[in-house]
């Protein structure tokens, strides 16, 4: 009867089940693809597979009308012992699968029909998989954003908060921070524009005076902390001099004198295991507005 036969179809079609459920599961493309091929080389034995993305290489002629011609889906070609299917899921379009060389060219009407059923789903898939890959980069993005200064590219403030209950352990952790000197005579005087490109050079120093797995982040207008972990008194005596030797270097290469730089700096050392980074961090910053302090009665002196 029809429904035996349909048991028996069933049973049949249960690899090619199978091999879809696995197609499904699949988060890259390529994986996807990948998949689609297995299915075409073992199940329909077909013996030359190839999947034309919009990416490879230009269309062989004799396919180019599936692209063209937005109603056709499919393309027989019964004396090439040969069939191309389109896929695409709400009108956007993946790419074209290019089976031929079937062992059974007998079946190969069987199998255009089920090949159609897997392109339908194929397309489906990578449509799921295109939406996950947008979200995916959008969340780093995002993450990026949220734990970066749009200006400066370096950390921002919402990325240290997240650090500062944490204890120093081991006692090699160092904080440092920072200020730019009379920021606001700049603006003042020249324009907020000539004041950002004071924050933009100093960020642009500190970024090459730390290591890659320091943290160095601006977290306010003109102030900036650095976290350095495994590092010991001497390490942040070395990079101390080294911004220092930068500054001057920066400020003799300046055209416009007016943007010199000029930054008070401090930085602490734990004293116990149990000393937090927020701790340090309020040390740190009372030493620099010690440096501050110091320039200022000197200045006054002159
Ligand atoms: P001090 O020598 O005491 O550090 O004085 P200062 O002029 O640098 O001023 P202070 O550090 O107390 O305050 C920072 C100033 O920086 C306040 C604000 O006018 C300016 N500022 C904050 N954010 C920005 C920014 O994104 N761009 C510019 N151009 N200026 C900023
Ligand atoms: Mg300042």
């Amino acid at each position: 009867t029809a429904l035996n036969e349909l048991r028996n179809q069933c049973a049949e079609y249960s690899a090619v089940f199978d091999m879809m459920g696995k197609i499904s599961s699949y988060t890259s493309r390529r994986e996807v693809i990948g998949k689609i091929k297995e299915l075409f080389l073992f199940i329909f034995g077909a013996q030359d597979f190839k999947f034309w993305s919009e990416e490879s290489e230009k269309l062989p002629k004799e396919i180019e009308i599936l692209k063209v011609k937005k109603e056709d889906f499919y393309l027989f070609l019964k004396e090439e012992n040969r069939f191309c299917l389109k896929i695409e899921w709400d009108g956007i379009h993946y790419g074209i699968i290019d089976a031929k060389g079937f062992m059974f060219p007998r079946y190969i009407e069987k199998y255009l029909n089920l090949a159609i059923e897997i392109a339908k789903f194929s397309g489906l898939v990578l449509h799921n998989n295109q939406q996950y890959e947008i979200i995916k980069a959008s969340e780093k993005e995002l993450m990026h954003l949220s734990f970066h200064d749009t200006m400066t590219g370096l950390h921002n403030r919402t990325y240290i908060n997240r650090l500062l209950s944490e204890n120093v352990k081991d006692c090699k952790t160092i904080v440092f921070m920072f200020d730019i000197d009379r920021l606001k005579y700049v603006n003042d005087h020249y324009g907020h524009a000539e004041g950002d490109q004071l924050i933009n050079s100093f960020a642009m120093i500190l970024a090459k005076s730390f290591r890659e797995t320091d943290i160095v982040a601006r977290i306010g207008g003109d102030e900036f902390a650095a976290v350095l972990y495994d590092a010991d008194a001497q390490t942040a005596e070395i990079i101390k001099h080294r911004i220092i030797e930068e500054i001057k270097v920066n400020n003799e290469n300046l055209e416009k004198k007016f943007l010199a730089l000029s930054v008070s700096i401090g930085y602490a050392i734990p004293q116990s295991e149990k000393d937090s980074i927020e701790e340090l961090m309020k040390k740190a910053d009372a030493l620099m507005y010690e440096d501050k302090m110091s320039k200022r009665t000197k200045e006054s002196r002159i």
